[in-house]
């Protein structure tokens, strides 16, 4: 099992660095993030020890039950997954540096209410949805800049960057696209030069199209099943609106 899983990380980091060569890319630009839901503590362990370093998960309540086993390991831990407003003051007791699910203004409203209370930032990305698929969170692509605008306002909230989900597809091109939507967006972002928005991370890339996505310009690919192999649940369970309250 351990083998299984340094021989993985070992496998996504050579894909990583090839992939930035032949983007003509340093390696350095590229950061490596575990997604690691329904993933235990003790696996989390073997690739925090084999010097990993970020990580992230998609639902509040994973993150509370591995955090006391996690803590004392150097790490940075990130959000990827629905927020829901109910939960916020949950999530801002576990060291979350960055939540990269932000996509609706009453959620920014909530958070920064709850920060600002307790007088702490918060770096978040813009989730955006490039695919079209009404099955995904994100802002739609028309409407994301006026959320960055709107989010900027909010001096608790350092925005970073923006964070997609490509479209299932073994078409390539097609996922392209998507990424292609999100690094747009994050060149017309920065021609606007707004206060208090950053737009270094795109957070895009996973398992099965972090090729493509660093092609297109990402910055964070977010890894999963390649490492830790396959989950039980589906990613619906994860990602559909339907599934949200589970
Ligand atoms: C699960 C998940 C990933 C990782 O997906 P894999 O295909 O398992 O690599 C990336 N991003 C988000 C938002 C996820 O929920």
């Amino acid at each position: 099992m351990k083998e299984d899983l340094l021989h993985n990380l070992e496998i996504i980091n050579q894909r990583i660095k090839n992939a930035c060569e032949k983007a003509g890319r340093n390696a350095d630009e590229v950061k490596l993030l575990l997604a690691t839901k329904t993933v235990s503590a003790e696996r989390i362990k073997l690739a925090l020890e084999n010097s990993e370093t970020l990580i992230a998960e998609n639902k509040v309540q994973e993150l509370k039950e591995k955090y006391e086993d996690l803590k004392d390991i150097p790490h940075e831990n990130h959000f990827i997954g629905h927020l829901q407003t109910n939960k916020i003051k949950d999530i801002l007791k576990y060291d979350v540096r960055c939540i990269q699910s932000l996509d609706r203004l009453d959620l920014a409203e909530k958070l920064h209410q709850r920060l600002a209370m307790e007088g702490k930032t918060m770096d978040v990305l813009i989730q955006v949805n490039t695919s079209d698929e009404e099955s995904k969170f994100g802002i739609h692509p028309d409407f994301a800049i006026d959320l960055v605008k709107k989010v900027s306002e909010f001096d608790t909230l350092k925005i970073k960057g923006l964070m997609t989900i490509g479209l299932f597809s073994a078409e390539t091109e097609k996922v392209r696209t998507c990424f292609k939507i999100l690094k747009n967006l994050q060149q017309e972002i920065i021609q606007q030069n707004i206060p208090n928005v950053e737009m270094k991370e795109l957070s895009m890339g996973m398992s099965g199209d972090l090729e493509t996505a660093i092609e297109e310009g990402s910055t964070i690919v977010r890894v999963g099943t390649a490492v830790f192999g396959a989950r039980i649940y589906p990613d619906s369970y994860y990602w559909n609106e339907n599934s949200k309250n589970l």
